[in-house]
Order: structure tokens, then C-alpha cells, then sequence
């Protein structure tokens, strides 16, 4: 069989770090469990690669939110540990989830009445306590404690638990009325930045994303959470550029004078966006290496001056601390690391 050429674009994923960076999370969790959103193909870093790291350290629960995530993990991942954040929309999603043995996570009233016509059986239950997104009305904890539902996790959501506001604590005494209500077997509220609000907001069990995979949504857990995710780009084609040669789409940069740069397989179809251009900062060998001109589709060309020895084919690495990288374009660091396409070869 023909074998595949080697990738000119690669995410290096720390597995240490990403193992490392849940049992902190677990630490700062206390008493409670810890799970793991692994929607968006883990955030963008690859889920095949993602999950196996986080069930080895101990994770017992996997949030995806489409029914079209089920599929990747089922091979390695207890069908039982996987809850689907969107819920059951159709009779179809309902016999999918039967068919596979995962949790449907019930989002509404008629979800409810779907899932139980469907048979019913072990499911997950989301209320709205203030995020005004998914989950059942406040209001509707009657009628949905008569269902007569068998409730794995009862769960809400934060919405603003990386900042400092009355929100979280308003939320948090809804929760504890949805708690009184609802009869489930574990209760859960904290994302990742709710972790760090302390153990009144833990519950039974904790649901972070962002921080397993490097992102800092809170101060506090700067010193507990270690980079996973390593983008690294080959050079494409090594040039010399005279004194006035332009350099890419528009022509906004010009050299100074003469230079030697480099053409890497990294532009914004890998989600390196044009946000970037200008700002993006390279590393080889150790040496910082800018960016020149604008991020195209497929390229983005780098300043080799520094770099003399660097040759076409080597591997570029780009600065890509999420919380740096969220500073320098104006992203937030979830879309720094869901932005990653599928032209990096996750390994
Ligand atoms: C995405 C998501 C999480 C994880 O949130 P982070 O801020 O990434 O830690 C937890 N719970 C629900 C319901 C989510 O949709």
C-alpha cells in the first residue's frame, strides 16, 4: 500500500502535561470528581490522542456536545462515561444513544418526553441557572422532578466564572435550590474557572476543558497548569530578499535591508488566523524568529536573519502559549486552541 508522506504540520500534544494538568484540576477539585469536556475534537487538539491521556489519569466522565462526537471515542472510553451536552432533538438521536450506551444530556420538557418515550433508562439532566443558554427552566423543576427520570448527573452551567461578579454566587444559590428538587446521583456546576472558585461550587463532580489543555481562565490556576498543545510548522522554502522586496499579500512589510526568511506551511486554513500577522512569533533551534507580512491561506513567512543555519524542511515551532497567543490577537484562548484545523498531524 502507498504510505503517506510525512505532514509538513504537526501539534506535538505534552501528554505528561495534559495527565498533569487534569490531576491538578482533580487536586483543586477536593472532594469531588473531576471529568473532562472533550467537545470539538478535545478543543482542537484531537480527541483520539486527548482521551486515552485523560482516562489513564483517572477520568471517569466525557462531556461532547454533538451526537456526531459519540463515534471517536468509543473505542477508548467506557460508552457509559460519555454525556452528550446537546441533548436528544430527534427519535433518531434517542435510538443512537440506546443503540451505543451513552448519557444524553436532557436540555427541555420535550426532551424529557422524548427520551422517556424512547424508553428512558440512565441519563443526565441540565438546568439553566442563569446562563440562559441550554438546560431547563427554573420553573419547570416541578414538573421535571415528576418525570420520574433515573438522573445520573444533575447539571448547570456557569457563565461568567472567570470574573469576579455577583453572577457566580446567584448562580450558585439557584443551583442549590435545582439540588433540593431534583433527585440525581451526583450534582455538578464547575467548568474550569469555576474549579477555582472554591469548593462551595464543586459539588459532586467537576467538568473543566480549557485548563486540562493548557488555557488559564483565572489567576489562580497559573501555577497548576503546564502547556500541552505545540504547533510546529516545516520551512517550505528558504529565500533572500534584497533591500524594497515586499513580502506576501499587499505587500505590508518591506526589508530594510537584505534578509534571509523563511516560507513555513502555516496560515489561517490551519486556523492560524491574519490576526496574526505581525504578531506571530517563531522559535528554531532556540532562536526567536517574527513573522513578515500577512498570514496567507497556507504560508506565513518568517524572519530567518537570526537563523542562519536553518534549512528547508526543518521544523519551525510557533509561540503558541495560549494565554500569550489570546493577548497578542484578540482571541480568547478557546479559540486559540479550536481554531487548530485538520491539516495538523495529531500524533
Ligand atoms: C464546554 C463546557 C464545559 C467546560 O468549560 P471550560 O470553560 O472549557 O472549562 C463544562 N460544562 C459544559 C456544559 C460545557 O459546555
Amino acid at each position: 500500500m502507498l504510505g503517506l508522506p510525512p505532514a509538513a504540520l504537526r501539534l506535538r500534544l505534552d501528554r505528561e502535561a495534559l495527565a498533569d494538568n487534569w490531576r491538578a484540576l482533580d487536586r483543586l477539585s477536593g472532594n469531588a470528581g473531576t471529568g473532562a469536556a472533550v467537545k470539538a475534537d478535545a478543543y482542537g487538539l484531537g480527541v483520539r490522542q486527548a482521551a486515552p491521556v485523560l482516562a489513564n489519569a483517572g477520568c471517569r466522565d466525557f462531556f461532547v456536545a454533538h451526537w456526531s462526537e459519540v463515534a471517536p471515542l468509543l473505542d477508548l472510553v467506557p460508552p457509559a462515561s460519555i454525556s452528550v451536552l446537546h441533548g436528544p432533538l430527534s427519535d433518531s438521536d434517542v435510538t443512537y444513544c440506546k443503540a451505543t450506551g451513552v448519557k444524553p444530556v436532557l436540555n427541555s420538557l420535550d426532551q424529557i418526553v422524548r427520551w422517556q418515550r424512547g424508553g428512558g433508562g440512565l441519563c443526565d439532566l441540565m438546568v439553566d441557572s442563569g446562563i440562559n443558554r441550554l438546560g431547563l427552566e427554573m420553573a419547570q423543576l416541578g414538573e421535571a422532578a415528576e418525570a420520574g427520570l433515573e438522573i445520573d448527573i444533575c447539571m448547570s452551567h456557569l457563565a461568567s466564572a472567570d470574573e469576579n461578579v455577583a453572577q457566580n454566587a446567584q448562580q450558585l444559590a439557584r443551583f442549590s435550590t435545582i439540588r433540593g428538587a431534583i433527585k440525581a446521583r451526583r450534582y455538578s456546576l464547575a467548568n474550569s474557572a469555576g474549579i477555582a472558585l472554591g469548593a462551595d461550587y464543586h459539588a459532586d463532580l467537576t467538568r473543566p476543558g480549557l485548563a486540562l489543555y493548557g488555557g488559564i481562565p483565572r489567576a489562580e490556576l497559573a501555577n497548576a497548569i503546564r502547556q500541552v498543545v505545540f504547533p510546529q510548522a516545516a520551512v517550505l522554502q528558504v529565500r533572500d530578499l534584497q533591500a524594497g522586496q515586499a513580502v506576501g499579500y499587499n505587500a505590508t512589510f518591506v526589508a530594510p535591508h537584505a534578509m534571509r526568511v523563511g516560507v513555513i506551511a502555516l496560515g489561517y486554513a490551519d486556523g492560524y488566523l491574519r490576526c496574526w500577522s505581525g504578531s506571530g512569533r517563531f522559535r528554531w533551534q532556540g532562536t526567536e524568529l517574527a513573522s513578515l507580512g500577512r498570514v496567507s491561506m497556507d504560508m506565513t513567512v518568517v524572519d530567518l536573519s537570526d537563523a542562519p543555519d536553518c534549512r528547508e524542511g526543518d521544523w519551525i515551532e510557533v509561540e503558541y502559549e495560549p494565554v500569550a497567543a489570546a493577548a497578542a490577537t484578540g482571541l480568547s484562548q478557546y479559540e486559540i486552541f479550536t481554531l487548530l484545523g485538520n491539516r495538523f498531524a495529531r500524533s
